[in-house]
């Protein structure tokens, strides 16, 4: 089995999605503004001129409102190589991110990290999707790997091939217990 078709993978990412839409529609709420129709595609290219100023859940939620003009798929969101999609992609890593009050210090910067890694993980190599994949059912629970368990789990995807990357599902032989 793919660990894209695993429980364990798709509930984390369906848990990181509503936890986007929610933030954009909160967001909209507080600017007065309806989901969905042309104002909040409006408001989600303003969230774009300078994402610094937005949480980060918020402006991804914002990537989600617009297409992209040149590859027609959500802007930021396909192929690598898409120059609107990269510049709306380097965009998201501007934003600003706080730690939620029950998760370790730095937490909010990895899951946001993992959160775009496995929300478009074609966009990312084998090697580097596994690694944030497999933490981010750790990470959104509000635990961290530590930094020698995340040097092992890199030591141990680099002895792995791509189809056995993307067939590991259970963290503990990369990261031990986190
Ligand atoms: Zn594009």
């Amino acid at each position: 089995m793919l660990r894209v078709d695993h429980h364990r993978f798709r509930s984390a990412l369906a848990e990181i999605e509503a936890s986007i839409d929610a933030a954009w529609n909160t967001f909209c709420a507080g600017s007065g503004v309806t989901p969905g129709t042309p104002e909040a595609q409006e408001l989600a290219q303003i969230v774009l001129q300078d994402t610094s100023e937005f949480d980060w859940r918020v402006v991804d939620g914002a990537l989600k409102q617009l297409t992209c003009t040149e590859c027609g798929n959500g802007l930021g969101a396909g192929p690598l190589g898409c120059a609107a999609c990269d510049l709306a992609n380097g965009f998201r890593f501007a934003a600003q991110e706080t730690d939620r009050p029950d998760a370790q210090s730095r937490n909010e910067h990895a899951l946001r990290v993992s959160s775009a890694v496995a929300r478009t993980r074609h966009r990312y190599t084998p090697q580097a999707r596994t690694g944030y994949e497999l933490a981010l059912p750790c990470l959104l629970a509000g635990r961290m790997p530590t930094t020698p368990q995340a040097q092992r789990a890199k030591d141990r995807i680099n002895q792995l091939s791509d189809d056995e990357l993307d067939r590991l599902i259970d963290p503990r032989p990369l990261y031990g217990d986190v």
